[in-house]
């Protein structure tokens, strides 16, 4: 199987927890979405109305083991 372009293809509208590889249809235009099946919290952006485009962690509810949280 080929690895497609992430903003276009059949899948459209989904997008892959970085945490555990679980491909979910986040709901459209929210900007922040929980993964179903480890609840990592993740930031999206919509660069097309049917495109959901991974930002990153919600960091706020990002675990970070042995790190500590410098607010600036
Ligand atoms: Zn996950």
């Amino acid at each position: 199987m080929k690895i497609r372009k992430v903003m276009e293809g059949p899948r459209d509208g989904e997008i892959r927890c970085l945490a555990c590889f679980t491909r979910f249809r986040p709901k459209s235009s929210v900007d922040r979405v929980k993964c179903p099946s480890c609840g990592t919290q993740w930031r999206i952006s919509w660069p097309y109305p049917k495109t959901a485009r991974l930002q990153g962690p919600v960091w706020e509810t990002y675990p970070k083991p042995g790190e500590p949280i410098v607010k600036k």
